[in-house]
């Protein structure tokens, strides 16, 4: 038989999803049987968007803001965010260092396809955020999986990464807090890890959309008193997380003029600005009083405290008390020891036989590195985080 005329590229079989989506869907079927389904299982702020930002994008809506902007984001949005991320990492950071993209997905992505050339190595967290692997092996490139080691707190240490690199490496992706493992990198490790590639020229892609999500110590940035982040630092954020807008789509990326330049061209050819109104509401978010985030942020402590303790009690789970994100990555290699089980057939029997979604560690997170653990995301109110307790403690 011919093959179709659609025949697809060899590239983009390299790209993969994220497994939490398949998860939704069996977690469709199964509340289509009458199951109150409590989901650990996406990455998404149960909070609505505070009211200031949805105003401002109806009053923009209103205004007629309703047509394509420049590329790279409106002038008064690439300001604040400019003067945001100065003065919450204590960097110089100017508004041409700024693109506005839809999400920090395709901040990502752009940072990844205007960098890795075929054969490069790109050290990423292992257990990590899968868009890396994918977009490195789509841009070409090998990921090389760095251990985070519950020993030690799920932290990326200067230790690891210096054994990592090769002459090959051309990046390294620093996550922190971090998806899935809520580990953060102490000052020491994001210093080490710096200064590892500013020896060895190596661009540092810096993803740090849970910088607000911290419940010990402190975050430091990889642009925190680093006068020299020009040099190969790339940084990307996003509104998603802190502001609770996942579907405004709203991110950004920081890096030398010369770099934005390219990702604006990246960006040019594809989804030509983010939305007009919605960057007259992330204008409003950076802008209004942020000390909203500080209830948000107990109730997440609330929350972690919950889940955490709630976990340890259940026999054959053991878990550190993660410092950051809204997740918590517990080992439970005793049960599935026990049990004779997969942490994916673990968590597809938790999910059809109670109704609760969790993650595998592998292969969700990890090819290897997850397999006797769990990610839980525990973005949703504390009863709802105790009944799902309850039903796996089952
Ligand atoms: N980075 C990390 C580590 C994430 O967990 C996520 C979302 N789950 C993103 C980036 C993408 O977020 P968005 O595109 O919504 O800004």
């Amino acid at each position: 038989m011919k093959p179709p005329v659609t025949n697809l590229s060899k590239r983009v079989f390299k790209l993969e999803s994220e497994l939490a989506f398949d998860y939704l869907k069996v977690a469709e079927e199964v509340a289509a049987h009458g199951v109150k389904v409590i989901s650990f299982g996406i990455g998404q702020p149960d909070f609505k968007t505070p009211e200031p930002i949805k105003e401002a994008a109806f009053e923009a809506l209103k205004a007629g803001h309703t047509g394509y902007t420049a590329t790279p984001g409106i002038p008064a949005l690439r300001s604040a965010i400019a003067e945001h991320v100065s003065s919450f990492t204590g960097s110089d950071v100017k508004a041409d260092e700024v693109i506005v993209t839809t999400g920090s997905k395709p901040a990502i992505y752009f940072s990844m396809m205007s960098f890795v050339e075929e054969g490069d190595e790109v050290v990423i967290p292992d257990p990590g955020y899968p868009t890396y692997e994918s977009v490195v092996r789509y841009a070409g490139g090998i990921p090389v999986f760095l251990h985070l080691r519950e020993e030690d707190d799920f932290r990326m240490t200067p230790e690891s990464v210096e054994k990592a690199v090769t002459p090959k490496t051309k990046m390294i992706v620093l996550n922190s807090p971090e998806n899935p493992t809520g580990g953060v990198n102490l000052g020491k490790d994001v210093e080490g890890i710096l200064d590892i590639a500013r020896r060895k020229r190596i661009i540092v892609l810096t993803d740090e959309i849970y910088d607000h999500y911290l419940y010990e110590g402190e975050h430091v940035s990889a642009l925190s008193d680093n006068p020299d982040w020009r040099e190969n630092i790339i940084y990307v954020n996003g509104f998603s997380k802190t502001y609770s807008m996942t579907g405004w789509r709203l991110g950004y990326a920081v890096a030398r003029k010369e770099v934005i330049d390219r990702f604006d061209l990246m960006a040019s050819n594809t989804t030509s600005c983010a939305n007009n109104f919605v960057q007259h509401a992330g204008i409003a978010a950076l802008t209004m009083p942020q000390n909203f985030f500080k209830e948000i942020l107990s109730e997440y402590r609330k929350r972690r405290d919950c889940i955490y303790d709630g976990l340890n009690r259940i026999s054959g789970i053991k878990v550190n008390k993660p410092r950051g994100s809204f997740y918590i990555f517990p080992n439970v290699e005793k049960l599935l020891k026990e049990k004779g089980l997969t942490a994916s057939e673990f968590t597809m029997a938790i999910l059809r036989e109670r109704g609760v979604v969790t993650l595998p560690g592998t292969p969700a997170f990890s090819p290897s590195a997850g397999k006797d653990y769990l990610r839980l995301s525990y973005a949703l109110p504390i009863e709802k985080i105790e009944e799902g307790l309850r039903r796996i403690g089952e």
